[in-house]
């Protein structure tokens, strides 16, 4: 089983016909607040291994100890491991209490936990998850490995095909109503730039700031995800006088995924 779709496809990948996959966070389910339900915590007694994401996504930490007391033999791979997780922004501290409900886990100084939408980031989760496969089926480490490495051929084909087609921009900013897409942006060299931050809604002041920036950027697109609500990116495109474009950090299929994402941002940025 898999914390979420991304990661159930290098699960599939790499353990090819010797597995079956299952999705925790269901398609459109937000993982920052997504709560398993008694049919999945009890699948999870099924299950050979889980696939967490393990970069502090609130389900996660909300669910997993829960997960862990009901099947204390459960086989966890952790697909962040050796990823080099970006810290989250924290600029305006004095802010946070107000905003800090019952319903907010965030830990203080957190990271960016969408780590998976950057291809060099994929190469990492694929590499983990052999592990994780050789670890709990030992017999068939030769087919995981051959899969893996063919999986990470294709990632690497990925990142040079994308870098390429970024190349040219010169207007190399966009921006995006749920800041999901720091990796990818770090990796191509773009800048994120983000209407909320992970987890809570901007003041009025920093709502104001980020249209300020996008106007001097003459950007015209706000990205959304399809897991969140538009109507405040709507209104923020509305002041821009753009449109709302839509990219999916948590499609399933991870390659096609990443290259129409990286088609909405071209158009956006051209
Ligand atoms: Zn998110």
């Amino acid at each position: 089983m898999a914390s979420i779709a991304p990661l159930a496809y290098f699960a599939e990948r790499i353990g090819g016909d010797r597995i079956a996959v299952s999705v925790m966070v269901p398609p459109g389910g937000n993982p920052h607040s997504y709560e398993p339900t008694p049919r999945q915590m009890s699948a999870l007694s099924d299950a050979s291994l889980f696939v967490k994401a393990g970069s502090g996504v609130e389900f996660e930490l909300d669910w997993m100890p829960r997960m862990l007391s009901l099947n204390p033999e459960l086989r966890v791979c952790d697909a962040s491991e050796d990823v080099t997780l970006i810290p989250v922004n924290r600029e305006e501290p004095a802010h946070e209490e107000e905003h800090h409900g019952d319903a907010d886990h965030h830990p203080h100084g957190s990271f960016d936990p969408h780590y998976w939408l950057s291809p060099e980031n994929g190469i990492i989760i694929a590499r983990n998850i052999e592990k994780a496969l050789v670890r709990a089926d030992p017999s068939h480490r030769e087919r995981y490995s051959a899969n893996t490495d063919e999986l990470v051929a294709e990632l690497e084909a990925l990142r040079l095909d994308i870098r390429n087609r970024l190349a040219p921009l010169k207007n190399r900013s966009f921006l995006v109503f749920h800041p999901a897409w720091g990796y990818y942006a770090a990796s191509f060299g773009l800048k994120q730039i983000a209407a909320e931050e992970e987890g809570k809604t901007l003041t009025p002041r920093q709502l104001q700031e980020v249209i300020e920036h996008a106007r001097a950027a003459n950007i015209r697109v706000v990205f959304v995800s399809p897991q969140f609500s538009t109507l405040q990116a709507e209104a923020i495109a509305r002041d821009i006088g753009g449109v709302t474009g839509t990219v999916d950090p948590l499609a399933r299929d991870y390659q096609e995924n990443l290259r129409q994402a990286t088609g909405a941002f071209l158009r956006a940025m051209q």
